[in-house]
């Protein structure tokens, strides 16, 4: 996969170690779980779960959804999985974000995978960018998508589960479209795409 920019701030990047092999046995692990483990060992562990599941390369989405009060809201995330297909499941996995305070009154959303050549869309909604004009929408059974997306997936909240310090906002798909073309990709704290 080639490299592209790297992102800042609170995503996911290389730790200084990256390129060395890292244990993932936690010390003094033992059977009375997470309660044994050294106050080190846990205080490392977000940066270096982040680190590990970096290497799990994603595609990356806009979620979008609207409000009648405030409008279109937007928010790149690549916490997003195909979780059913009959009944047509997906989440998304959200942290403490604007979005998540808009879902509970719009109780839908939508989900734009981005194409390799939106970026800068990316950056945009992840609150990184320094975009001149506003990113338009488009909009499909009453949800607005990124147009030049490869596929958008329009959902109405079905579930909520809150898990740690996110919460799985589980959506019942509505209605779906796509295209072919290359991915956005992202891996290591980067943007990347198909070799
Ligand atoms: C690759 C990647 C993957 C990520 N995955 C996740 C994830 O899975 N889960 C998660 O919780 N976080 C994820 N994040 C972080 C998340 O994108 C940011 O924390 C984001 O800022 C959260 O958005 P918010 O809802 O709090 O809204 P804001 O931070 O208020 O908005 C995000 C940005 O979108 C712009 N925006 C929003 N609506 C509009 C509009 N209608 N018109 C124009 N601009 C608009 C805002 O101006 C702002 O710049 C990811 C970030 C990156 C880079």
């Amino acid at each position: 996969m080639k490299r592209t920019a790297q992102l800042g701030g609170g995503t996911p990047g290389r730790s200084r170690t990256a390129g060395r092999a890292r244990s993932g046995t936690p010390p003094n692990a033992t059977t009375a779980g997470m309660a044994a483990l050294t106050p080190t060992w846990r205080s490392t562990a977000p940066r270096r779960l982040r680190d590990a599941m970096g290497r799990f390369a994603t595609g990356v989405t806009v979620i979008t959804t609207a409000d009648e009060g405030e409008g279109v809201h937007g928010m790149t995330a690549n916490g997003v999985l195909s979780v059913s297909l009959d009944p047509p499941l997906v989440l998304v996995s959200l942290g403490r974000c604007r979005m998540a305070e808009i879902l509970p009154r719009t109780g839908r959303y939508g989900i734009s995978v981005l194409a390799a050549d939106q970026q800068d869309v990316a950056m945009h909604f992840a609150g990184q960018g320094h975009r001149t004009t506003a990113p338009a929408f488009t909009w499909d059974g009453g949800l607005p998508f990124l147009p030049g997306a490869l596929a958008h997936i329009g959902c109405r909240v079905a579930d909520v589960h809150p898990a740690g310090d996110h919460v799985l906002w589980i959506g019942r798909v509505k209605h779906m479209t796509h295209r072919d073309g290359d991915p956005l990709l992202f891996y290591a704290g980067r943007f990347t795409g198909l070799a």
